[in-house]
């Protein structure tokens, strides 16, 4: 299975799970860098390079968050802070950077979804603390992409702070749709008892991407994240990859998505399964009013979460993505699932 470097590069980028902003900053840090024609970057370079790219992104009055949980700071919104109150000069900045920054982005930044083998070395070899070796295939990426690729990790960029921002910061509305779903919440069930009730509407493949998925292999998927609903209601199950899974984690899906699981509810209505009870009374007894109610449903779970959607935007469908598609299938042979 052929992947272009180009594609290696959007996995990259687009793929992994981002709890904090260092993968797209290091990102457009590696662009930067391939500006200097130089294969070998001092470690006090990257290091420079990389502070540059916070200090212009931070400098508004109003940053906006750079990880997820609010009660704490990234590093690097430590240091860009120290450096802005006078704390720490230009020169011992870019030292700290150095020392503290790189620890987890240097070794996991060529990693794409969940997998590390697939695209080790492809960009960059790091001699850690000391100097990063650029690869001839980042300079052919870069070569006369550079204003774009940048420009897609700034979309990314304010997508991630958008999502933190929001994590932060709920209007009252949102709040109060939360503590409703908090009170008629439950723990969580043991979700792999309904695997072989849903497999018998999916035709066993994955109801994100359409690939076949292998027996054992198959995880029990909250189409609505379960951190909003707070249940394990069957009209909200599906069957999913474990990476697809993993990789839409608690992100919103598309419209697509919402019309695919109506559809879906309303074959179960249409068998003589006794669980369709259930689904009658969750959502409504006549199409018309379940379809309703889904959508009541979605558009809380947008209330709560904003624009968090999975790929970044509404429009993402990975069954129309055939670089996912073939990413999961690879991940999947590779696990000699088939
Ligand atoms: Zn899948």
């Amino acid at each position: 299975m052929k992947f272009s470097e180009a594609e290696y590069w959007n996995g990259i980028i687009l793929y992994g799970l981002n709890a904090a902003t260092y993968k797209i900053a290091l990102g457009k840090t590696l662009l930067d860098l391939t500006q200097r024609n130089q294969q070998v970057v001092t470690w006090d370079a990257l290091s420079q390079a990389y502070l540059d790219n916070y200090l212009s992104r931070l400098a508004a009055a109003q940053a906006m968050p750079q990880q997820s949980n609010p009660a704490r700071l990234t590093i690097m919104e430590r240091i860009v802070r120290e450096y802005q109150l006078g704390k720490l000069t230009y020169a011992q900045a870019v030292e700290e950077v150095g020392l503290r920054a790189f620890h987890d982005v240097i070794p996991r930044f060529q990693t794409i979804g969940t997998d590390r083998e697939i695209v080790q070395g492809k960009f960059y070899n790091a001699d850690f603390g000391r100097s990063l070796n650029l690869t001839e295939a980042l300079f052919r990426v870069a070569d006369g992409e550079v204003a774009n690729l940048q420009s897609q990790l700034d979309s990314r960029w304010g997508l991630l702070e958008g999502a933190f921002q929001i994590s932060h910061d709920h209007s009252q509305l949102a709040n109060d749709l939360r503590g409703i779903y908090l009170l008629n919440g439950y723990h969580r069930t043991n979700l792999t008892a309904n695997i072989p009730f849903l497999e018998g509407y999916q035709a066993n493949t994955c109801f994100y991407c359409g690939e076949p998925m292998a027996a054992g292999g198959v995880h029990v998927d909250h189409v609505l994240p379960r951190q909003v609903l707070h249940h394990d209601e069957i009209w909200n199950l599906v069957l999913a990859h474990q990476d697809c899974n993993l990789s839409k984690s608690d992100r919103l899906v598309g419209e697509h998505f919402i019309q695919k699981l109506i559809a879906r509810n309303e074959n179960i209505m249409g068998s003589n399964h006794p669980w369709k009870g259930k689904i009658e009374r969750e959502l409504g007894s006549s199409p018309a009013q379940r379809a309703k109610s889904l959508r009541k449903h979605y558009d809380n779970a947008k209330e709560i979460l904003g624009a968090y959607y999975w790929g970044g935007a509404a429009g993402y469908n990975p069954e129309a993505d055939s670089f996912y598609r073939k990413l999961i299938t690879r991940l999947n042979n590779k696990k000699g699932a088939f």
